[in-house]
């Protein structure tokens, strides 16, 4: 389908310090829960050869994410190692932001360009409820605030739910004007296997410019930033705020797809949706070097055909995809 290889997004961690009831709910991710023992986690070293070989086959962005990956020890350093390799590559991570604030100081200095905040629900107890946590909203903030005043570019991610926050919408919005920071609202997907994804529970982009029209104005569209953005961009005259819309049910995007998934076990994954992965840690374990690893992602690369959510609709359903904490959202 001829989509390039720009962006890669690395799970760090299958864990989290949250349940949110879309990605990791309780039922499921309790005490009997098979997390990924150590030995079968990708190191540093392990997610650097893969990062090296991937850098010649036209890698320009490094997203770190999980699960939560401000638990993964140490991630300051696979932040600096990273670096190390390309001053000009992009680094991003995606964080719940509740251990933003003590740790953004070594994130800034490891070399980290961007930072996305997760944040569901400006109201306690609502964030409370869909977090599953006992954490504060107020420490999400805290953390946002910190990224700022650190220099680092941040956004802010929302899921909406039907019936459960499109209250939030509006709340969100006046919180990034009052930071001066982009909100990107996402729909809810059919990741995994464990979120009783139905699709009466996904709250539309256009659903939530609805609510957001009546309230603060106009919106309009703008163009892409660059090829194979996710988010759709609309543009809120009365405050100049940019809002990014990401939907994957409603308006799928496969056709630009130019991201790679690694596991936090050290697998390839294409699409968010496979159902499996090519096991490069295997591979690495097994003493492949930078360019076997460069051939055999490329190979990859050049065969793939998915377009998961373009084929949503003719109900091609598949039985068992993996979940978005082990792959990396
Ligand atoms: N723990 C980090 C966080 O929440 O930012 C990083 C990993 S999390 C899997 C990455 C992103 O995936 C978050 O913004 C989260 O809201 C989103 N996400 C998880 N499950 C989702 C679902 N079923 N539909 C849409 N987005 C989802
Ligand atoms: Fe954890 Fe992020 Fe999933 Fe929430 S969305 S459970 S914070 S990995
Ligand atoms: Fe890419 Fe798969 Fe998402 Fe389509 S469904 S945009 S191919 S990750």
């Amino acid at each position: 389908m001829g989509r390039p290889l720009r962006d890669l997004r690395i799970s760090v961690t299958d864990r989290c310090n949250f349940r949110c009831t879309y990605c990791m709910p309780k039922e499921h991710f309790d005490s009997n829960y098979n997390f990924l023992p150590k030995s079968q986690i990708i190191s540093y070293e392990e997610i650097i050869l893969i990062v090296k070989s991937m850098l010649p086959l036209g890698l320009s962005k490094v997203r770190i994410t999980g699960g939560e990956p401000l638990l993964r020890k140490d991630i300051c350093s696979l932040i600096s190692m990273i670096r190390n390799l390309d001053e000009n590559l992009d680094i991003a991570m995606t964080t719940n932001g509740v251990l933003l604030k003590n740790n953004i100081q070594s994130l800034k200095e490891s070399g980290l360009d961007r930072v996305t905040v997760s944040l569901d629900a400006i109201d306690n107890d609502l964030f409370q409820e869909i977090t599953d946590s006992k954490f504060e909203v107020s420490q999400v903030i805290e953390g946002i605030k910190s990224a700022i005043d650190c220099g680092l570019e941040v956004k802010i991610n929302s899921v909406i739910k039907r019936n459960k926050n499109e209250s939030e919408i509006n709340k969100l919005i006046e919180t990034s004007i009052e930071y001066n920071i982009p909100v990107r609202f996402i729909e809810f997907m059919d990741v995994g296997t464990t979120n009783s994804w139905e699709l009466d529970s996904v709250f539309t982009g256009e659903e939530i410019r609805n609510i957001i029209q009546k309230q603060f104005g106009p919106l309009t569209k703008t163009k892409p930033n660059y090829y194979g953005e996710v988010a759709k961009q609309w543009k809120m005259a009365r405050h100049d705020l940019d809002i990014g819309f990401i939907e994957s049910i409603s308006s799928p995007f496969c056709g630009t797809c130019t991201r790679a998934r690694i596991s936090s076990n050290g697998k390839l994954f294409t699409c968010l949706f496979s159902e499996q992965g090519f096991d490069l840690l295997s591979l690495i374990r097994m003493e492949a070097d930078e360019q076997d690893l460069s051939q055999v992602i490329s190979d990859i690369w050049n065969k793939r055909k998915d377009r998961y959510s373009e084929k949503r609709k003719d109900s091609t359903k598949i039985s068992n995809p993996v979940e978005m904490s082990y792959i990396g959202g």
